[in-house]
């Protein structure tokens, strides 16, 4: 019916769309830290109205889970049952300028606002061109550096919600906090409306040059990571915390904590959910022994164990 190489027994269940299914997908491949287990399916909306249609008549029950980028995801091992939805259509990649207003799919990648800055004299979301991901996804988890957040800039969003409605929310509405939103996790963000400000190009480029030679000095790059692990507590931060500890060469198997940035867990290579996981709880327990401080995961952990 749809046209498979491969199928399976969920897929078979799932309405008829105008986006794609796979079945059984790894999502290793769609993870910057580069492990976890399959999704069981995954769904390619077309459109706003293909996804609603999905929504609306999708099996009761059925256990959802929306991605951007995966740069801030810990996929379990034993994978997602259910359908993750990606954003990765054309129509989720478009891009609109009028004057400092610019209207984006949530499936466009934050890197990819650099050559609009730059082609319409625009500054102001520099911040945000440096930070890894998708736009939708930034909003969720409200990303920030270099003293701006995604709430500074944004305007309102357009949603599809678990009923299939689409709709727009202004920003505000969305409760957008320190890394972290407060809307319900069944709304998938589709497009989102962004407030730029004039800025002549050579400073737009300025801005961006220094702010990635920051994260170059800083951060690990080239490295499969999620960014930081931890929330930075209040007034504190996590990685003095976790250096404190005594926790700055912690390894579980091929999971280590970063030499360049205490706050960012590595996959060397071969390292499971599980290793990268436990490594992370063994922190938080070390922190917690040494400090009495309970650090709070900042990377969202996903799915089941093997
Ligand atoms: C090297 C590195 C550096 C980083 N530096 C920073 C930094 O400086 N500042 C910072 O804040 N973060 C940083 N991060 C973390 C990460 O890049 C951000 O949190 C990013 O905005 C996540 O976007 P994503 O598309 O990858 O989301 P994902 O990791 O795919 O998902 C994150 C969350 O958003 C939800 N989500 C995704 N798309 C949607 C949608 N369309 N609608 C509703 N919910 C959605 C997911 O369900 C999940 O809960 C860094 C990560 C790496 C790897």
């Amino acid at each position: 019916m749809f046209g498979f190489k491969h199928e399976n027994d969920l897929v078979k269940l799932l309405p008829e769309v105008r986006g794609k299914y796979k079945c059984d997908v790894p999502m290793s491949k769609h993870t910057w830290f580069g492990v976890g287990g399959p999704a069981e399916v995954m769904y390619f909306p077309e459109d706003d109205e293909d996804l609603s249609v999905f929504m609306k008549t999708r099996p009761y029950n059925l256990p959802l889970c929306v991605i951007g980028g995966g740069s801030n995801l810990l996929v379990r091992d034993g994978g997602i049952p259910g359908v993750v939805i990606k954003l990765d259509s054309k129509y989720y990649r478009r891009c609109q300028v009028d004057g400092t207003i610019i209207t984006c799919g949530a499936g466009m990648r934050n890197s990819d606002l650099r050559k609009i800055l730059l082609d319409n004299a625009l500054g102001g979301l520099e911040f945000l061109c440096s930070i890894p991901g998708h736009l939708g996804g930034s909003i969720k988890t409200n990303a920030g550096c270099y003293g701006k957040e995604t709430k500074d800039v944004l305007i309102k969003v357009t949603v599809v919600d678990e009923e299939g409605s689409i709709f727009d929310v202004p920003a505000k509405d969305l409760m957008l906090g320190y890394r972290c939103s407060h809307f319900p996790d069944d709304w998938i963000i589709t497009s989102l409306t962004l407030q730029a400000e004039p800025q002549d190009p050579a400073k737009t480029n300025k801005i961006l040059n220094e702010h990635k030679e920051k994260r170059m000095a800083s951060q690990p790059h080239n490295q499969r990571t999620a960014g930081s692990t931890f929330k930075n507590p209040e007034g504190l931060r996590a990685w003095e915390l976790i250096k404190k500890s005594g926790c700055a060469d912690l390894v579980v198997n091929g999971a280590k904590v970063s030499e360049k940035h205490c706050n960012f867990l590595i996959n060397t290579g071969n390292a499971t959910a599980h290793d990268i996981e436990t490594l992370g709880e063994t922190i938080v327990k070390r922190v917690k022994e040494e400090t009495s401080i309970t650090l709070e995961w900042e990377v969202k952990r996903i799915g089941v164990s093997k």
